[in-house]
């Protein structure tokens, strides 16, 4: 068994990105610029905004972080975006989600050019993806092939049970694992027999939601098992994944571990999301 670390393979994704951005300001005259919305204080959604401002700094990308407490009209959230749009210093616009009650998701995502939408969640990078035209690929499942190439595991031809149909996550990655020839199935709480249907896989990609759901009746004996999940042990408080790591390490010949794993990808693909925007203007 070997533990795929997302957290290796981001730091080098990053040190490659950082030495092309390095030369852009001579090259283009001008700096890659994120730009990211964060609307009120949720403790996790501030975490994650700081990390990508982290990984920004780390690759040398300009990036400002907007905030708004929890009670903003959508409107103003809505001119906020209208204003970045304009921005031509501004390549890329991601408003952590979720976003309160009152603020319609789907209305604010369209907001953005889809030029500008670097976590490919407007309709029509959604259209583009799932159409095969230049689109901007989300970047949680982008990450999600990274790590499977990054060890030369064969995608093509395997069977590959995905857990989860979410837009987010699920459906996107279901789609980038079938443009690699894979033979998917896409599994969700109504799937009779999950553990028969999983023990069938090659590939098994968990993103549910729910602390270590996954255990070793689900795994075939040297399977590659992706953990997408984000969840707190109820028991420790700490973070975990989906998959139950101890128990099915063991049954894997890759796996991935929570955190350290998916997680560090997604805001890696973010940057490099960030970058091809930008690239594409020149
Ligand atoms: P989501 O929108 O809540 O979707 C969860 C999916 O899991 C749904 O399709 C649901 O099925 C399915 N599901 C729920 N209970 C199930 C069960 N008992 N058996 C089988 N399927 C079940 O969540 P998401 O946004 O895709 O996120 C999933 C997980 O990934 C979360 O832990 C999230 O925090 C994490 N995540 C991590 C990253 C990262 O960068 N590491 C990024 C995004 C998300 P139905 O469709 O039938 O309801």
């Amino acid at each position: 068994m070997q533990i795929i670390s997302g957290k290796e393979l981001s730091a080098k994704l990053k040190a490659e990105m950082a030495k092309d951005v390095a030369t852009y300001k001579e090259k283009y005259g001008r700096l890659p610029k994120l730009s990211v919305i964060l609307v009120g204080e949720d403790p996790g959604s501030v975490s994650y905004v700081t990390g990508k401002a982290k990984a920004c700094e780390e690759v040398g990308i300009l990036n400002e972080t907007i905030r708004f407490e929890e009670g903003v009209s959508e409107e103003k959230v809505l001119l906020k975006i209208a204003e970045l749009n304009a921005d031509s210093s501004v390549d890329g616009i991601l408003v952590q989600l979720p976003l309160p009650k009152h603020i319609d998701e789907d209305r604010v995502i369209s907001a953005i050019l889809r030029e500008k939408d670097v976590d490919g969640f407007h309709p029509l990078n959604v259209a583009g993806l799932w159409s095969n035209t230049p689109c901007v690929v989300p970047c949680t499942p982008k990450g999600v092939i990274k790590l499977l190439k990054s060890q030369n595991i064969e995608i093509k031809g395997k069977n590959v049970v995905v857990i989860g149909r979410s837009n987010i996550v699920g459906l996107p990655v279901s789609k980038l694992l079938l443009n690699e020839n894979a033979t998917v199935t896409i599994t969700h709480s109504k799937t009779q027999n999950l553990p028969q249907v999983c023990s069938q896989a090659d590939i098994l990609v968990v993103a549910i939601g729910r602390a270590k759901f996954v255990t070793p009746d689900f795994i075939k004996q040297g399977a590659v098992v992706i953990d997408v999940g984000v969840n707190r042990d109820a028991t420790t408080g700490k973070l975990c994944g989906d998959v139950d790591f101890e128990a099915c390490a063991p049954k894997t010949s890759y796996i991935t571990k929570v955190p350290g794993g998916v997680g560090p990808m997604t805001i890696c693909c973010l940057i490099e999301n960030t970058i091809e925007c930008f690239l594409s203007k020149f």
